[in-house]
């Protein structure tokens, strides 16, 4: 049996960073990993999938070179071996910079394996027992494995898996019209594969707005993507060497046969194998731990943070988990999930920027609000990149002046959108931003001059 002041289990964004700071204020730290140092966001999530964005991106800028008056000789071809080698540049320092720095930190103790709760203050992981106070859960999520009749039948690719593929799929399958699914979608077509994507909802996409829907919809189409929305899928199977997926849409049944199949249809946290009935922790009916305010699970002294406590599906949120945590603990800070304002970006190119609601949240609010719209085209940053698809919208209370959220859809919209998300912050009036002198020639420029152009929500 070890005696630990803390045991931190899993080190995605917020283990590795809360040990750190209870290690600095003097606490004996014991942190378990039972696979990648790093977890999702570094080996299997954000950052191997903005490598092969970036590299996608390159594609097809060399083939609109001459658009440019560029001139590349021939075709441009991607190597896919080298594609596959950059991204494993850019995650394995990052994922050995986490493991070497907790491995060296003094006060904290690494162990490597699965961690299961065998009562609520004792974790056991092999055949060791760790005992402490305080546990902070931090074990992230997984791709669903849908039950479709067949998969377990065919070959399938998941955000892990597809982490290792270093050829071309002829054609590949997307089930999932949403997130994840969208940015490989785009990603894999510019790679030069034949892409179709599979989506029950009849729209991508179906938490934003519709017109951003039709949009990223609309710019995927005409990159030669396959979109089928409204779509079923009942089943699976092999022929030869590919897959057939069985769809009905409308009433009607048809199949799409590829040579790869890529499951995102959406994440599940790893709670399944973790003890959690030894130790007393609830857990919602999709498995998520249920915490409160500050992160604290139903059992004193425990508290589950990042993905798996289903308050966040996002790096930045598991991270702002690890902020408040430390700041409840440590600094006398009684700092709460509830400050904090809805944030995220969608990688497409253009890429999508969200803070707080959408139109359609706010219109289902009921409060009195003003919009202003401004499509890329008349963005003059946008116009002189040559990358004007998409559009910009900002809500506003009518009677705060307040900012309600954004949906900025366009070249830089991933962080243009901070710009609206500080003033959130702030709970400074729009006028604020109205007012304020930004540089030219951005597309940050366009947004105290949009704000000029409110007109009431109808
Ligand atoms: C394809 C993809 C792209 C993404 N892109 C973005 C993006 O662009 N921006 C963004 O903000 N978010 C993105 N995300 C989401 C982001 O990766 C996660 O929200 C983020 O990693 C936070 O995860 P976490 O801290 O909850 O835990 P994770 O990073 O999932 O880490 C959990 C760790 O716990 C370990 N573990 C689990 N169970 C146990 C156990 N029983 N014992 C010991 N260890 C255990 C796991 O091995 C893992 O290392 C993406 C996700 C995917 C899948």
């Amino acid at each position: 049996m070890a005696d630990y002041d803390a045991i931190v289990i899993g080190t995605g964004q917020s283990g590795p960073a809360l040990t750190r700071r209870l290690v600095s204020a003097g606490w004996k730290v014991a942190i378990v990993e039972r696979n990648l140092f790093g977890g999702t966001c570094v080996n299997t999530g954000c950052t191997p999938t903005k490598t092969l964005v970036a590299s996608a991106y390159a594609a097809h800028l060399a083939r609109r070179a001459a658009e440019y008056g560029v001139t590349v000789g021939g075709p441009i071809g991607v190597d896919m071996k080298a594609v596959k080698a950059r991204k494993d540049a850019v995650v394995e320092p990052s994922r050995k910079g986490v493991e070497r720095s907790l491995k060296t930190l003094k006060g904290c103790t690494v162990y490597e394996g699965h961690a299961r709760f065998s009562g609520p203050k004792e974790v056991k992981v092999g055949n060791e027992t760790l005992k402490a106070d305080k546990i902070f859960i931090n074990v992230g999520g997984r791709a669903v494995v849908p039950p479709i009749p067949g998969l377990d039948q065919v070959p399938y690719l998941t955000n892990s898996s597809m982490m290792d593929v270093d050829f071309l799929p002829r054609h590949l399958i997307v089930l999932g019209g949403s997130y994840i699914g969208l940015e490989f979608a785009q990603t894999y077509r510019r790679f030069g594969s034949e892409v179709t994507v599979i989506e029950l909802s009849p729209r991508l996409i179906p938490r934003e707005d519709e017109d951003v829907s039709q949009a990223v919809a609309g710019f995927l189409q005409d990159e030669g993507v396959d979109i089928r929305v409204n779509s079923k899928v009942v089943g699976v199977k092999k022929e030869g060497n590919d897959v057939a997926v069985s769809v009905v849409a409308d009433g009607k049944q048809s199949q799409v046969v590829g040579s790869h199949l890529l499951l995102g249809i959406g994440r599940r946290p790893n709670t399944d194998d973790l003890g959690l009935d030894k130790a007393g922790i609830a857990t919602d009916p999709r498995g998520y731990i249920e915490v409160d305010d500050q992160l604290r699970t139903n059992v004193p002294g425990i508290w589950a943070l990042g993905d798996c406590n289903g308050r966040g599906a996002f790096t930045h949120t598991s991270w702002n988990d690890f902020e408040i945590v430390a700041a409840n603990l440590l600094d006398n800070d009684p700092r709460r999930v509830s400050d904090r304002i809805t944030a995220y970006a969608l990688y497409t190119d253009p890429p999508l920027g969200r803070a707080g609601m959408t139109e359609a949240e706010v219109r289902k609010s009921g409060r009195p609000a003003l919009i202003a719209t401004v499509a890329m085209e008349d963005v003059s940053r946008a116009y002189e990149k040559g990358e004007t698809k998409g559009f910009m919208k900002i809500l506003v209370d009518q009677e705060t002046k307040q900012i309600l959220g954004a949906s900025l859809l366009g070249v830089s919209g991933d962080e243009v959108i901070h710009c609206i998300l500080d003033v959130m912050y702030a709970k400074a009036p729009s006028t604020v931003l109205r007012r304020a002198m930004h540089i030219h020639p951005t597309v940050s420029e366009f947004i105290p001059t949009m704000l000029e152009d409110l007109v009431p929500l109808r």
